[in-house]
């Protein structure tokens, strides 16, 4: 992205997220926001008269930085306070990931702390008389009740059942300092393994994945990869709605160096972020890994030359693995005559200390 256009977009997201709060009506907002969006998508400058606007407004603010929770991409955000409330919050432009811009979902990651639905007091089930009851209706308690409560029933299963009888269910969005004093807390303070986040949950069947095939439980690539690689997959995502900040770097990327750089998308359903794609590939649900093979045939017979054998040599391990991977589409009476059996004892195991194949660099 040219400089001017990013310092327009910058002007623009920081004035975007000020006018929602200052003195503009809903309606008056969605108006500009569409001006101001209209006008970021074709590079131009903002009105002077919203960006005055947006100045005086930010008297008496304080600006902190923070990440946005929404999902795992990791944006930073800067957030402004005034008497105790967030008034606006804007892209940091210092934050690698997103470098200023954020999706709509960071920009108005604030607004979940005054939504009127928002839960501001402790909700306890409770009997007619006002005590605790699993089986009782929710009602709002004070928070000295709601720590007492929770307290007693703690130490409850805790002294019946020992340090296997409590558990934490955290967050996948905690921050590192949070994580860590929920870990120390459960591990450290009550002697209890029984901690776990929701993301254990929503990556269970890649961590599997990843365990299964390269030895390794974390999701493979970095970041810096999209504006050094030359042609990209996404396979099985939808970027473009999903990860939208990571969208932008690959557009950007794309856009940059149009001829060079190729964008592959493979789905089993057509999305928006096929928009951009030089190839993409509908396939059916479960059809993949004969695309990978295909794929992995096609290098290593008819083009090794696109081989990094420096990569190869320095950061693979190839090994028997404990299970059959799979063999894509192979007939069953296929595999058995090339001596494969139903476990699959003759399977390979691949393990990379990074995952640069995924973004296949001939530079
Ligand atoms: S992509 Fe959007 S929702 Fe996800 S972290 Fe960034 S700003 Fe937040």
């Amino acid at each position: 992205m040219k400089e001017q256009e990013k310092k327009n977009l910058n002007q623009s997201n920081e004035s975007l997220s000020n006018v929602s709060t200052i003195d503009l009506s809903r309606r008056d907002f969605l108006k500009a926001s569409a001006v101001v969006a209209a006008a970021m998508s074709v590079g131009m400058n903002i009105p002077e008269e919203l960006v005055q606007k947006a100045e005086a407004g930010e008297k008496g603010w304080r600006w902190d930085k923070a990440v946005c929770r929404f999902c795992g991409t990791g944006c930073g955000i800067m957030i402004a306070v005034k008497n105790d409330r967030i008034v606006a919050v804007k892209g940091d432009p210092k934050a690698p990931v997103n470098k200023g811009l954020n999706c709509i979902k960071g920009y108005f990651t604030a607004k979940i702390m005054y939504g009127a639905d928002r839960l501001t007091k402790p909700l306890l089930r409770v009997n007619e008389k006002g005590e605790f009851d699993k089986r009782g209706k929710f009602k709002p308690v004070s928070w000295k009740k709601a720590y007492e409560v929770m307290a007693q029933q703690f130490k409850k299963a805790y002294n019946e059942l020992g340090p296997e009888g409590v558990a934490i269910f955290g967050s996948g969005q905690y921050t590192i300092m949070e994580g860590y004093a929920a870990a120390k807390l459960m591990k450290a303070g009550f002697r209890s393994n029984n901690i776990d986040p929701n993301a254990r949950h929503c990556m269970a069947s890649a961590v599997v994945g990843f365990i299964q095939t390269y030895g390794i439980d974390e999701p493979p690539g970095c970041y810096d990869d999209i504006e050094l690689t030359d042609t990209i997959f996404v396979w099985g995502s939808n970027m473009a709605e999903m990860h939208p900040i990571l969208w932008a770097r690959v557009t950007d990327r794309k856009l940059s160096d149009p001829d060079r750089v190729k964008v592959v998308v493979l789905s089993t359903f057509r999305h928006r972020t096929m928009d951009l794609a030089d190839i993409d590939i509908v396939f059916r649900p479960q059809t993949d890994l004969a695309i990978m093979n295909y794929i992995a045939r096609e290098i290593v017979y008819n083009h090794p030359e696109a081989i990094d054998w420096d990569f190869v040599k320095n950061h693979c391990v190839f090994t028997t693995g404990p299970m059959d991977t799979g063999y894509g589409m192979r007939h069953p009476n296929e595999a058995k005559k090339l001596g494969y059996s139903a476990n699959g004892k003759k399977s390979f195991r691949f393990r990379s200390s990074s995952f640069k194949c995924l973004w296949l660099q001939k530079r």
